[in-house]
């Protein structure tokens, strides 16, 4: 996807002169507060009324402090891998009185500063501070109502605990209004904001008279139609209602409409690039059946699964369409993608047509050849490889058969599309893990095609295949310019690989089983991860940890070692000699290989398991559980995992660890572990996605809102079916409105 799109508060649309200085004029605002706010990043009343609120007080959905204990709770003695909920992670909001003060006196003349609270209910938590203790026994006092937001612990005598957690103090009037069942907005405060004595009930003040200068003039920006299929609320009281909800339904109702608006816009945009993609250029339809794939089929030593087989449907009536395809193709690791692609480049060169496939590294580059050696070559389809480094005679040959057409197929890296090679008919490529491949990549292979049929507009199909398992909705939104193919069935005959959280007091077992495995022919990765903070450290702790395994654990068998600083030749040197069993033992401080296969490689040992995001534990995974042997994976973590959770302030990733560890284990089905990934990172936090050219969505959270986005997403396409251009009357406005937004998305989109 093109560029970074960043909006900052407002909707992004350009904002009128003068709009800076009006913050300051507003009732409560003034000089001081104004530049605190455009250090917020609030530049004007439009960035003032998109200022999201990040929680409410409500006694109707707060939480009470009973429901939270029982939350927390995991039966006594019971390990925290086998307890049944899963520990509790996510920030809560309480609104409780303050009933004692109490300071204790700790080891080493350190002192703890203790709230006790007691909420409606009559149930008591509390809140503990640890540093600043002077500062915070002035601030509050016994009577007073505080909202407390954080992330709840549960203490050594079963209470409920916040450490530090962020502290809104209630006024008389506020806590009247808290206990009439009004719904007061809480908003994030900055520093700034902080300093220049803006809090939340400030802010309050400070909106309602933003919200009521923005209002009067404000436009509805979606068509009429739109609200009416959906229900929406209009623009002006979605806005009233989000700082100032008449009930907690009206707040559901008015993020609805905001998050539609957010996620419509960016649809647009996908659906005009989509439609860009198609009217500019042509493809040359494939329509002969292909006999030779149907052989190819006959020969597997299986059968493909149901979702393989609709896949391969979706793809085929692409290439039969004079439409270009774009179509991202999506599968758990091992779910089977080269096979389907093989199917679809046999059916392109039964049509006539050369096809390319494109991998990120050599190795993988080189792993493809020897596939498509072997499925194509008994066809009677001649396959080559082209990558860096060939001498210059053998690249030469290369490069003429390629450009005769006697070469079909052509497997490589970047190399394939460097000026120089030229192409015979270059009608399919496919794409390998495509989140390592840019825009100009795809361009620069575009280029190459059209030059292989000497006509200006002719593309070649676009297969682009990715085994990052991502929800279905973000998929269409990540990649909204590509179709998206799901392969959402593993093979029947995989073993799932055992997954075992294990604690590092059992290593000698999990060594001598290893030896056990080794000695039947089997192979071991050892993954490191990287814990000291300079590179040189780092390197130094990788060595010593592989040098002790080799020598204190393994000195009969053979130990490989792999890690980041290592050029990248060395890397692809230890990892074919691993391949081709040169080392039983492989120990590597860096992310193996993507995609690599080694089927012999039947154990998968992480260390420090809990230091690795999800995603990652499940790359890594998919590394082993390729042959036919039963494979596993262990995840070692410290043995003070097993039963206690830490009650500190780094209580919270602790558990998220937790969580992960455990998710390992119960599944191995990479879409369910993306969104529990999802969901530990938090709605508000997109930070896989944000290199991806999404938006930041205020509104919008990419794991909850998939129905929403579904609907967003076909209502904007069937617009741009109707008037590609948005230059009818109903639907002129929106192209104003989305040049406001993604200036320079729109004009890309022109020029083209
Ligand atoms: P990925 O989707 O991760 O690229 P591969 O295409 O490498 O997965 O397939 C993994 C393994 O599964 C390969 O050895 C392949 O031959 C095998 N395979 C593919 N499809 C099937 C199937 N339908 N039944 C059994 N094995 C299959
Ligand atoms: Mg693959």
């Amino acid at each position: 996807m093109e560029g970074k799109i960043s909006i900052k508060w407002g909707r992004g649309v350009e904002r009128k002169d003068g709009d800076i200085t009006a913050i300051q004029y507003l009732k409560g605002v003034g000089p001081a507060r104004a530049k605190a706010l455009v250090e917020s990043g609030i530049c004007s009343i439009e960035d003032l009324v998109y200022y999201r609120p990040r929680s409410y007080i409500d006694r109707r959905t707060l939480h009470s402090i009973r429901q939270l204990r029982q939350q927390l709770e995991v039966p006594r003695g019971e390990s925290l891998f086998s307890a049944g909920a899963l520990p509790f992670y996510r920030e809560v909001t309480i609104v409780a009185q303050v009933v004692d003060i109490q300071l204790r006196k700790l080891r080493g003349a350190r002192e703890l500063l203790i709230l006790v609270l007691k909420d409606e209910a009559g149930d008591k938590a509390e809140v503990l501070f640890w540093n600043g203790i002077a500062y915070y026994q002035k601030r509050f006092h016994p009577g007073e109502w505080l909202a407390v937001s954080g992330r709840p612990e549960l203490g050594k005598y079963g209470q409920v605990q916040f450490h530090h957690p962020e502290i809104e103090k209630l006024d008389a009037e506020d806590a009247q209004r808290y206990q009439r069942g009004e719904i007061l907005p809480r908003y994030p405060l900055t520093q700034s904001m902080q300093k220049a004595r803006i809090t939340s009930k400030v802010m309050r003040r400070i909106m309602q008279s933003a919200l009521e200068v923005y209002l009067e003039n404000l436009e509805e920006t979606l068509p009429a139609a739109v609200i009416h299929r959906h229900h929406l609320l209009d623009l002006p009281t979605a806005l009233q209602q989000l700082h100032f909800p008449a009930s907690p339904h009206m707040l559901q109702r008015a993020l609805y409409r905001l998050k539609f608006e957010e996620i419509f816009f960016f649809e647009l945009l996908l659906a005009l690039r989509h439609r860009g993609l198609k009217l500019r250029s042509r493809a040359l339809p494939m329509v002969q059946k292909s006999l030779r794939a149907r052989q190819l089929l006959a020969s597997l030593p299986f059968e493909l699964t149901g979702a393989q087989r609709r896949v391969l449907r979706e793809i085929i009536a692409d290439l039969q369409r004079s439409e270009p395809m774009n179509r991202l193709l999506q599968g758990d690791v091992g779910s089977g993608k080269t096979i389907v692609a093989a199917l679809a480049i046999v059916y392109a060169v039964d049509n006539g047509f050369q096809a390319a496939i494109m991998a990120p590294t050599e190795i993988l580059a080189e792993q493809h050849y020897h596939i498509f050696q072997r499925y194509l070559e008994p066809l009677g389809i001649q396959v080559v490889q082209l990558v860096g480094g060939q001498k210059q005679k053998f690249r030469r040959e290369l490069l003429e058969k390629i450009a005769s057409g006697e070469a079909a197929v052509i497997v490589g890296t970047h190399a394939l599309f460097q000026k120089g090679v030229v192409y015979h008919r270059l009608g399919l490529v496919v794409i390998d893990e495509q989140h390592r491949f840019g825009v100009r990549q795809r361009a620069a292979l575009r280029q190459r095609a059209m030059e292989s049929y000497g006509y200006e507009d002719v593309a070649p199909h676009i297969l682009v295949m990715s085994a990052t398992p991502i929800p279905r909705t973000l998929a269409m939104t990540l990649y909204g310019d590509l179709d998206v193919s799901i392969i959402d069935e593993m093979p029947k005959n995989r073993k799932p690989v055992i997954t075992r959280v294990i604690f590092e007091s059992d290593l000698p077992q999990l060594y001598a089983f290893i030896r056990e495995r080794v000695q039947q022919g089997q192979q071991a990765y050892i993954v490191y991860p990287l814990v000291e903070q300079s590179e040189k450290l780092q390197l130094k702790s990788a060595v010593e940890h592989f040098e002790y395994l080799q020598r204190e654990v393994f000195p009969d068998l053979r130990v490989g070692l792999l890690h980041g600083q290592m050029f990248w030749y060395e890397k692809e040197d230890t990892m074919r000699a691993f391949k081709e069993g040169a080392y039983h033992i492989l120990v590597a401080t860096t992310v193996i290989e993507v995609g690599i296969d080694v089927p012999q490689a039947t154990i998968m040992v992480i260390e420090n398991a809990e230091r690795f995001g999800l995603a990652q534990l499940h790359q890594l995974r998919g590394r082993v559980g390729r042959g036919a042997e039963q494979s596993y994976c262990f995840l070692v973590t410290k043995d003070h995992f097993r039963y206690q959770l830490r009650s500190r302030d780094d209580a919270a990733e602790y558990k998220a660890a937790i969580v992960r560890l455990r998710t390992m284990e119960q599944t191995t089905n990479g879409f369910e572990i993306a969104e529990v990934d999802m969901e530990l990172r938090g709605p508000g936090d997109l930070l896989g996605t944000r290199q991806s050219g999404l938006p930041a969505f205020r509104f919008l959270d990419l794991v909850r809102d998939g129905e929403l986005i579904a609907l967003a997403r076909q209502e904007a396409f069937q617009i741009v079916e109707q008037d590609p251009h948005l230059r009818t009357v109903p639907y002129r406005k929106l192209r104003e409105e989305l040049f406001g937004r993604f200036r320079e998305e729109m004009e890309l989109l022109e020029i083209a």
